[in-house]
């Protein structure tokens, strides 16, 4: 309903204030384009009296408020508002008016509106006085911002809070842990941090795609809470990563009790969309002020201890000691040195030969990879490589280690030493990073080796993580002519659906397979059966860690092809190697 001048006048005429109130003519609005801009404004507009009696209203102002201007014309404005602030209108609007000062009195400012209904709501309203045929009279232009402060209250919310679970950020967590610390300073009770870890939650996401993976950890969260007294600060700091604050009473439960409960909570699956999910749990404990004295100290133990519960394989609760304090310094000691050792060229590679098992002859070569430090000597990777894959520097010293290998058989092969196949051993981030198979490929250009000299060995759980970048990997380094290798298989829980669609050219057997192979029956069977399976999956064999002339014999008896280990020769730098290939000329 847009009101005519006339009509408004009228209206404005005839609608007597129940309060009987005689309304003010309304003259001002007398040109057409004004009593147009009135109605067909957005914004709500109202005009009240110097005793706050409403003398227009808008279009706007009835859907706003939910009257009609016959129900609003000649009220009082406080009906637009909530009871305690119309009474402070009031009083405001009386002072205003008595004192003499003439000014626009509200720019803009936040208040409560209430609608009809009685539901109430923010609005955004400025106010401005005007003076016709001798009235004082104010002008109201409002608007409703509840979608406006929804908004800014979720990011407030979110620079606070995860906005998938709810639990504090890691921000937020830090600063409830250092009050509560600074409060126990001074009435002496302890704190206990609990660094949560979800065990198999990877999988789940790789599984079951990321929006399983983001409803399971609402209702983990939600189980944690359940756990916990309110008392308790629960916050989520990583992907699968939760921390905990808990005040411990003397007299109360350990946080070794509360560890235990937290991960009974997670025993019962998980339903979502019709599939059921198991997940466990890997918590480090540590103690204010036992362990540490601040917020950052006390939670970087609790995860040092919860990094020790993954390598113990999880599932558990570990303390932090004094034993893990001396290991982490140890680590954190090996990864500057690492670092410094990546920037300083200090890696290098070894090579170790493959042999045909009937022929005796060299059929490819393996390369280890080694750090040369200054102190430690030749550092094994075992030592270094679980480190460097825990802080990510694993796939730099990959891509390198790949353009190094690619480099030196090159060289062999052009020196008429050795004309094999290189194997490079790749680790599982590198080998599911996207353009992986584009980074070989340029490596292979930029070295000249032709991409049947190239063979990547993976491991199980490379290979069994059910991604589609790791299959859509395996098939195109395949179409590429780039063999692919499953190292140390056996000890794994490889799926052999799985091994047909990777295309594996190659399966080697674990070295722990061998190490007893002419003794323990089992082993035996074992090695039987996984060269009937390569046979019949049409795989080449290389069995690892051949020491002794007896598993050799075993080995070629049962129709392994290939062999490796110290028995036909040790991994050697490549000068070494040459020297080797040299002298067996
Ligand atoms: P792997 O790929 O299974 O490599 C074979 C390991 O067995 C090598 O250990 C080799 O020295 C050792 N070996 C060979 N023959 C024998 C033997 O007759 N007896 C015994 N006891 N051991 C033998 P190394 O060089 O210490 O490497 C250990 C592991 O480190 C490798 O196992 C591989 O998983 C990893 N690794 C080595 N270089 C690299 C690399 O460049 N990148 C990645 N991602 N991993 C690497
Ligand atoms: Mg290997
Ligand atoms: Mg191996």
């Amino acid at each position: 309903m847009s009101a005519s001048v006339t009509e408004m006048k009228k209206r404005i005429e005839v609608n007597q204030g129940a309060e009987g109130e005689e309304l003010g003519t309304w003259d001002g609005l007398e040109s057409a384009l004004a009593a147009a801009i009135f109605n067909a404004a957005v914004d709500a507009i109202m005009v009240i009296n110097a005793r706050g009696i409403l003398q227009a209203a808008n279009q706007s102002a009835e859907t706003l408020f939910g009257f009609n201007s016959e129900e609003m014309l000649g009220k009082n404005i406080s009906m637009l508002m909530p009871a305690p602030y119309a009474h402070e209108h009031d009083g405001y609007l009386y002072n205003y008016c008595a004192s003499a000062e003439r000014k626009i009195i509200g720019i803009g400012r936040e208040v409560t509106g209430q609608r009809k209904d009685g539901s109430c709501f923010p609005l955004h309203l400025s106010v401005s006085e005007f003076r016709q045929d001798d009235q004082q009279l104010f002008v109201g232009i409002c608007h409703d911002i509840s979608e406006r402060r929804k908004f800014t209250e979720h990011i407030a919310f979110l620079a606070k809070y995860d906005g998938l679970t709810g639990c504090a950020n890691r921000r937020e967590f830090i600063e409830g842990l250092s009050t509560a610390i600074d409060a126990c300073q001074s009435n002496g009770r302890k704190i206990a941090v609990l660094f949560i870890d979800l065990d198999g939650f990877k999988q789940i996401n790789d599984n079951h795609g990321h929006q399983v993976g983001d409803s399971l950890l609402k209702l983990i969260a939600k189980r944690f809470q359940k756990t916990l007294r309110d008392s308790d600060l629960l916050g989520r700091v990583g992907g699968d990563e939760f921390v905990v604050s808990i005040i411990l009473d003397s007299k109360g439960e350990t946080a070794s009790h509360i560890a235990s409960r937290l991960m009974e909570s997670l025993k019962e699956p998980f339903i979502i969309d019709d599939r059921t999910l198991s997940v466990g749990a890997s918590i480090g404990i540590s103690l204010y002020p036992d362990d540490g004295l601040t917020a950052d100290e006390v939670m970087n133990e609790a995860d040092i201890a919860m990094y020790q519960a993954k390598v113990e394989g999880g599932g558990c609760i570990r303390l932090f000691d004094q034993a893990l304090r001396e290991r982490s310094e140890q680590v954190y000691r090996l990864l500057s040195r690492l670092r410094k050792a990546i920037s300083l060229e200090q890696l290098e590679l070894h090579y170790q030969l493959q042999f045909d098992i009937q022929t005796l002859q060299p059929c490819g070569m393996e390369a280890l990879l080694r750090w040369r430090d200054g102190v430690n000597g030749l550092v094994s990777p075992d030592q270094f490589i679980p480190v460097a894959l825990e802080y990510g520097l694993m796939t730099t010293i990959g891509r390198w280690v790949i353009r190094q290998a690619c480099k030196d058989n090159m060289t062999l092969i052009e020196a008429g030493l050795l004309d094999v196949t290189v194997a490079v051993n790749i680790c599982a981030p590198l080998f599911s990073e996207a353009g992986f198979c584009a980074l070989v490929h340029q490596l292979l250009v930029s070295t000249g080796l032709p991409a049947e000299r190239l063979e990547l060995e993976i491991t199980e759980d490379v290979a069994m993580n059910s991604s589609v970048q790791v299959l859509q990997t395996s098939d195109e380094l395949h179409k590429a002519g780039i063999r692919l290798a499953m190292d140390d298989f056996g000890v794994g829980f490889s799926s052999l659906d799985r091994l047909k669609k990777l295309r594996f050219d190659k399966l080697k057997i674990d070295r722990s397979f061998v190490a007893d192979l002419t003794e323990n029956h089992s082993d035996q069977a074992i090695v039987k059966a996984i060269l009937g399976m390569a046979k019949g999956l049409s795989m080449r064999t290389v069995a690892e860690g051949i020491e002794t002339e007896e598993q050799l014999a075993f080995l070629r008896e049962v129709g392994c092809s290939q062999g490796q280990g110290f028995w036909f020769a040790r991994p050697m730098p490549l000068p070494e190697l040459i020297n080797w290939l040299q002298e067996r000329r």
